[in-house]
């Protein structure tokens, strides 16, 4: 019965060229697991710090990280949504934003424990890509470029997902490169540490090569080109700026120009890069040096609704999201992105309910996810208001519904642009200075053009 299946889509994919196939991105699910939904403010969670929280919910505040029954409910919503993906990307970040005191080296590992049974229970039959996050591990952000215990018993919760030969390389440095199998023939997942390239991560401070990952993925983008395979980079951290604070990088700076000219060297074989670590939904694009967009990067928003405390970001919360990717699996090219999205002020007051956010190619009017179509959605978001507008609300999961204004343009705009920093720099003053007509309507003319545009 298998074979005869696989058969009839080899077939179909002869003659149609592409072989439509499904996955999940799971991100930042930060579970508090001394969420409670108290009437008293200063006792609902212990990851919403000293603020108050009045009238918390049963599923979460947008000032604490995710109660377990949210994290729970998302999980269930993914196999309600698309039981049978081909693979979940599951891109870490699992533990609450607390002080590391409060947390432990077992505190950390029984989160990481209780996050990665769930999704085994609730998807016992698929292969699961699981990437490390700065908060899985303690103290947070301090991941190491060498063998630890910390990733040697993680290595032994995640070891029934990952190929016996991915072992000892997690064990050493958190990454690994398996091929896709199953459903997918010539392709490839890298899955990277890139924690290790964090500016917060003093065990890395003054290394050129961290664990020997730059070359270790050269050899890999390598191999996979001599080999016809299409690769997926896959991470928690992203290279580039955070487009909610004005030059705001995560990688230092060294680390960042070598992951960029590593992935302008070896584009060819990259079909798609997906991160977390924002919270936020967003993308990257990376140019060669002549201009042309040469790899795009799917930054995923996250499960817990958390606002951030960073300095200066404004209404940095998001509603919880989880996405599907379609892909070919010929090629590994991304065909569409769909993100779903729980409405924690709805779910609160009446139901839960996981519903629909957008699709990609509906809302930014394009046929795929490709290199080529996301630089077309970058060029809308520039150029066009009523874009902008749309992308914005998402890049919150419609929490944050303000109007993104000229400066908001250009911090957005600049990120998705130029993942380097020097480029990112000269970009924000180009912007910052532009008087794009259509920034400059007022509100009604821009509000009626919104209309027409997408009635
Ligand atoms: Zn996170
Ligand atoms: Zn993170």
């Amino acid at each position: 019965m298998e074979l005869a299946l696989s058969l009839i889509l080899l077939m179909l994919s002869r003659t149609t060229g592409a072989l439509p196939g499904h996955f999940w991105h799971l991100t930042d699910l930060h579970l508090d697991p001394n969420y409670t939904a108290s009437s008293n403010p200063l006792q609902v969670c212990p990851s919403a710090g000293s603020q108050p929280v009045p009238n918390a919910g049963k599923w979460g505040d947008y000032l604490c990280d995710s109660p377990w029954i949210l994290i729970n409910s998302s999980v269930y919503a993914m196999k309600n949504i698309l039981p049978d993906p081909d693979f979940i990307l599951w891109t870490g970040d699992d533990t609450p934003h607390v002080a590391d005191e409060k947390l432990g080296e077992d505190a950390v590992l029984s989160i990481v424990e209780k996050l990665t049974t769930l999704i085994k229970e609730v998807f016992p039959d698929t292969k699961v890509y699981p990437a490390l996050g700065n908060h899985d591990f303690h103290p947070k952000n301090q991941l190491p470029a060498a063998n630890n215990s910390i990733y040697r018993k993680i290595t032994q919760l995640w070891g029934p997902w990952l190929n016996v030969a991915s072992i000892a390389p997690f064990e050493r440095g958190a990454f690994y490169s398996e091929q896709l199998v199953n459903k997918t023939q010539g392709g490839r997942v890298i899955v990277l540490n890139t924690n290790l390239y964090y500016k917060n991560n003093d065990q890395t401070t003054n290394m050129d090569d961290p664990g020997g990952q730059f070359k270790w993925l050269e050899e890999e983008l390598t191999s996979a080109a001599n080999k016809g395979e299409k690769v997926y980079i896959v991470g928690h951290i992203p290279p580039g700026m955070f487009e909610k604070k004005r030059s705001t990088p995560w990688f230092r700076e060294h680390f960042n120009k070598r992951y960029v000219d590593i992935i302008q060297k070896h584009h060819g074989v990259i079909a798609a890069q997906f991160f977390g670590h924002h919270h936020t939904d967003t993308f990257r694009m990376i140019h060669n040096s002549a201009g042309s967009p040469i790899s795009a990067l799917f930054i995923a928003p996250g499960v817990t609704p958390w606002k951030t405390t960073l300095p200066g970001v404004q209404n940095g919360a998001n509603n919880p999201g989880i996405r599907v990717f379609d892909y070919d699996r010929n090629t590994l090219q991304v065909k569409d992105m769909v993100t779903y999205y729980l409405n924690l002020t709805y779910s609160n007051l009446a139901a839960p309910r996981w519903e629909k956010e957008y699709r990609l190619t509906e809302a930014f009017k394009v046929p795929d996810g490709s290199t080529k179509s996301m630089q077309t959605v970058l060029d809308k978001i520039a150029t066009d208001k009523c874009y902008l507008q749309k992308y914005y609300e998402y890049n919150s999961v419609r929490y944050d519904l303000v109007d993104c204004d000229m400066n908001c343009r250009a911090d957005h705009v600049c990120a998705i642009r130029e993942v380097d920093f020097t480029k990112y720099e000269s970009c924000i003053i180009q912007e910052s200075s532009s008087t794009s007509l259509t920034v400059q309507l007022p509100l009604l003319i821009f509000l009626l053009t919104c209309f027409f545009t997408f009635l």
